[in-house]
């Protein structure tokens, strides 16, 4: 069982390794407890102002245990000797004072590169809530979920490196760098990224970098919005009898007419990203490759955020419409005949979380997408 406790003003002692107490101790000091590290193998290589230092004293040096732990709040033992361990426990018992235990953390260095989903919280994966929860720092990008980062990663030295669209060129490198000298002064890094790493997130990159630089590196997945955002608005990126492939491709740079006419001629749903500053070149090439004007389209922004839109639409009038709108990034493209399934869902909007006023986009001269979406 767990509960919470409000720490602030409070006397906390950590008992362990100044390695293994690093993120007990952070925690602490970040909740406003008055925290005191015994530490079991000598003085800290770099104090902090916030925490007092003191030398662990021996397993029997009695009196030496009793004037650190008696005026205690809260004793945290993360790796002491079993000894020591015992006698702290067998004295807090008798004062009353509160004790726990935790796990040390790791003492060699690493860098987790965390997928966080499409910008909710609720969207971050289990192992990605326990890689947050184990960092020493967190590296994260405009589109992961940040609004509960602080809760998340307690002990972790939150570092924006946030990207705009076009501005990433020159700091790429310097993110490496940043990731990898942090790993190899002994630093459990977390790299938090939008979706998924693998899906346009340069997690490849990364994580090559760290491995040529020797560094331990973890990826764990995570949901991509390619998939994730068109189903913020009822369109499910796969349907039987609609469609049976989906192809994710990047905006960010023209498509070749080769690509174009691949996808025309492929079938199924295209979904793009980073398409909005592109879009209207994609649309007219889509188009001048043979693909049917009455195509149903949407643009879905911002998905899962309280300024949610989705424009329905159909391919031949998409651009105008997304010009129109002020269509914004971050974006959605789903072009196909399963954007045609969201408005099925009308009678059911009420019932699912997040549908926006996804009708309301529509131009009032547009014919309304019959139900089938042919
Ligand atoms: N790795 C990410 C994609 C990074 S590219 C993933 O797997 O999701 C960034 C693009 O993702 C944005 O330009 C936009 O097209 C899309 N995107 C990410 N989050 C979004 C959101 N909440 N709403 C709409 N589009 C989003």
């Amino acid at each position: 069982m767990q509960f919470d406790l409000d720490v602030t003003g409070r006397k906390v002692v950590v008992l362990g390794s100044v390695s293994g107490s690093r993120r007990a101790v952070a925690r602490f000091v970040r909740g406003g407890a008055r925290v005191t590290l015994a530490s079991t193998d000598g003085p800290p290589s770099v104090r902090l102002d916030t925490v007092r230092y003191t030398e662990a004293p021996a397993a029997d040096d009695r009196s030496g245990l009793l004037r650190l732990v008696g005026p205690a709040w809260l004793v945290v033992s993360v790796d002491p000797p079993a000894v020591l361990r015992d006698r702290v426990a067998e004295l807090t018992g008798h004062l009353r004072v509160m004790t726990t235990t935790e796990a040390p953390a790791e003492s060699a260095g690493s860098v987790t590169l965390v997928g966080g989903g499409p910008g909710r919280t609720g969207l971050l994966t289990l192992e990605a809530v326990e890689a947050l929860a184990a960092a020493d720092a967190v590296f994260y990008d405009r589109l992961a979920p940040t609004d509960d980062l602080a809760g998340l990663a307690p002990a972790a030295e939150l570092v924006d490196v946030g990207k705009s669209p076009f501005h990433h060129r020159v700091e790429q490198r310097s993110i490496e760098e940043q990731l990898i000298d942090r790993a190899l002064a002994g630093q459990c890094v977390v790299r938090l990224k939008g979706g998924d790493p693998f899906v346009f997130g340069r997690g490849g990159e990364e994580m090559l970098a760290c491995l040529a630089a020797g560094v331990r590196v973890r990826v764990v997945p995570g949901v991509s919005s390619a998939v994730a955002v068109p189903a913020a608005c009822g369109i499910p990126v796969t349907h039987r009898g609609l469609s049976h492939a989906f192809t994710v491709i990047s905006g960010h740079q023209r498509p070749s007419e080769a690509e174009l006419d691949g996808l025309t001629r492929l079938g199924g749903t295209i979904v793009v990203l980073m398409g909005i500053v592109n879009l209207e070149q994609i649309a007219v090439g889509l188009l001048r490759a043979g693909m049917d004007p009455t195509t149903p389209a949407a643009v879905v922004e911002r998905a899962y955020s309280d300024s949610q839109r989705s424009t329905f639409s159909r391919l031949g009038t998409l651009a105008a419409d997304a010009r129109r709108l002020q269509v914004s990034s971050p974006a959605v493209v789903v072009i196909g005949a399963v954007v045609g399934v969201a408005p099925e869902l009308a009678d059911a909007a009420r019932l699912i979380d997040h549908l926006p006023e996804w009708a309301g986009a529509l131009s009032p001269d547009d014919a309304p997408l019959d139900r089938s979406g042919q």
